[in-house]
């Protein structure tokens, strides 16, 4: 069984107010990309297509280092507030701004905060509509922000075609958490991880993502835009120590990126949130 875990790292900037608040995400990728290339670790960065723009020769360094570039929205703005009509126009324009970056055809998503959600069922079929291949943007599991409690916790397809893969999740308690990703990779112990790699179903992709922000301690603090002050100052926490964390992670094996995982999947199950258990169509009569 395959417990290695894959790098990926979510490149945006959750900065509210850029006209006080420095920008950094430039620096601290940079720094990230240094000791990737110390430890021979190739992921897969997804990038917001509006910070890739204004930053092209970090995304440049990012594919001259082997790694897998994928879309991470135009803007970073969540599914269910754009609607697929800008769902469209803000994905194709971020495609077209990584796939010239890249000098290839970028095929791989992930949506802002997993926002493919049951209210979001029409991403799918307008991702492969626009030349997607993979997404990695479901939360199998309730979540304060967004999730799909009951979608397959493992690799699938969507009707459209679309290969799946979703956030690797534990059982903690009452809870079900990704617990290789952000603020769980900085919080937990080490243990509690471990354990979640051990037990993981034989056939789950395991990923780590996390962000340039938590491996900034110096960041000067501010409050998120989408969150108090209690959940911005957990993003504080323990950001001295992620890089170490991620590290310790990968040492049992590294994965390679995403999209060369996907591309290896075969006589994946379809998951349509349209049908029941019994393929009849929901809410038909
Ligand atoms: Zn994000």
């Amino acid at each position: 069984m395959d417990r290695s875990v894959s790098f990926t790292l979510d490149f945006e900037d959750l900065r509210t107010d850029p006209s006080v608040q420095e920008e950094r995400v430039g620096l601290v990728t940079d720094r990230i990309l240094d000791r990737l290339r110390e430890l021979k670790i190739r992921g897969t960065f997804f990038c917001v297509g509006e910070l890739a723009s204004r930053h092209p020769e970090l995304i440049g360094r990012v594919v001259a280092d082997g790694h897998e570039l994928g879309v991470h929205g135009l803007h970073h703005i969540p599914n269910d507030l754009l609607g697929p009509d800008r769902f469209r126009s803000d994905n194709l324009e971020a495609k077209r701004i990584l796939s010239e970056l890249a000098g290839k055809e970028i095929t791989i998503y992930r949506a802002p905060q997993y926002s493919l959600i049951p209210s979001t069922p029409w991403v799918p079929e307008i991702l492969s509509e626009l030349g997607f291949l993979v997404s990695t943007s479901v939360l199998p599991a309730r979540s304060p922000l967004y999730g799909w409690p009951g979608a397959p916790t493992t690799p699938f397809l969507w009707p459209s075609g679309l290969i799946e893969l979703p956030s690797p999740v534990m059982k903690l308690g009452p809870l079900t958490i990704p617990f290789l990703g952000g603020t769980y990779l900085r919080l937990l112990p080490a243990a509690v991880r471990r354990r979640g790699v051990r037990n993981a179903h034989s056939e789950t992709v395991l990923w780590t993502y996390c962000h340039p922000w938590e491996f900034d301690p110096d960041e000067k603090f501010y409050v998120y835009e989408h969150g108090g002050w209690l959940i911005s100052r957990v993003g504080w926490l323990n950001r001295q120590n992620m890089l170490k964390r991620v590290e310790a992670t990968l040492r049992a094996g590294v994965g390679k990126p995403l999209g060369e995982i996907a591309a290896t999947l075969v006589d994946l199950p379809v998951f349509d949130p349209t049908q029941d258990s019994n393929g009849s169509e929901i809410g038909a009569v």
